[in-house]
């Protein structure tokens, strides 16, 4: 099981290093990473160094957002998988459906990005997910599939399989309309028999869409269902230590 925690633009390298103390210090954190379960937390870029320093004494790790596909050169703005790396994050989320809506990320870019997260030692996070509107016009698998097959596409198989997914459909980022755990593992299952079919590979998945202390159990009980990509409740350290609590039968 992993848990990450997506701290999206919130929290100032001032206050970013106590959050994520408190987060590793909680109860639930030390009995699931022992037993082999992950906690990431993937802050802001400015709060990445004062969090991986943190955190370094700890079980919890650190990821990126985002990074760019080169390795360096004349794209202002941006950040590399590299640069992640050398200030200490394992993981990095790509493709997050906030990038795709305002920063207009694709699935190539997103495969050509898996390449060079691999490239730097770092494991991408790669979320896919659907549209309201795709979901009530029940094409749900036929756009994760599609969206799977464009980051293969541009990253190869080898790539994929040295990554994770993630299913966040974008109706519940941020909605607390979280997918029902029939939804989730009905979605998880599909992915996972075309991962395996069409590309050969077999990844962890993980469900991302307003989980909560109050539904974690329930999503984590499904057999397809292999962690949380946690956006909200990551930032309240009760809530996240809860979740952490809820994964720790199924690690
Ligand atoms: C996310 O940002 O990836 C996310 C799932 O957010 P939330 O948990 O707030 O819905």
């Amino acid at each position: 099981m992993i848990i990450a925690g997506n701290w999206k633009m919130n929290t100032t390298p001032s206050d970013a290093g106590s959050l994520a103390l408190t987060i590793a210090a909680a109860d639930a954190v030390g009995p699931f990473t022992r037993n082999g379960g992950v906690v990431v937390i993937c802050p802001p870029y400015l709060s990445v160094p004062v969090v991986a320093a943190r955190l370094q004494p700890t079980s919890v790790l650190v990821g990126g957002q985002n990074c760019h596909w080169e390795a360096a050169g004349a794209f202002t703005g941006e950040v590399s998988a590299s640069m992640l790396a050398d200030v200490g994050c394992r993981y990095v989320i790509l493709g997050h459906s906030e990038r795709r809506r305002d920063q207009l990320e694709d699935d190539h870019m997103i495969g050509l990005k898996a390449v060079a997260a691999i490239g730097a030692g770092l494991t991408p996070i790669i979320c896919v997910g659907e549209s309201l509107a795709e979901r009530e016009a029940g094409v749900t698998v036929d756009v994760v599939t599609q969206q799977i097959d464009g980051v293969v596409a541009a990253a190869g198989a080898d790539t994929i399989r040295r990554s994770i997914l993630a299913y966040e459909p974008i109706w519940a980022i941020g909605t607390g309309l979280a997918a029902t755990p029939q939804q989730a593992q009905e979605v998880h299952a599909a992915v996972r028999s075309h991962c395996r079919s069409r590309h050969g590979i077999d990844v962890p998945i993980l469900y991302g869409g307003s989980v909560t202390d109050q539904n974690a159990d329930e999503l984590f009980a499904q057999a397809d269902v292999n962690g949380a990509l946690v956006g909200g409740a990551s930032l309240k350290a009760a809530a996240f230590n809860e979740i952490i609590r809820a994964a720790t039968p199924h690690v």
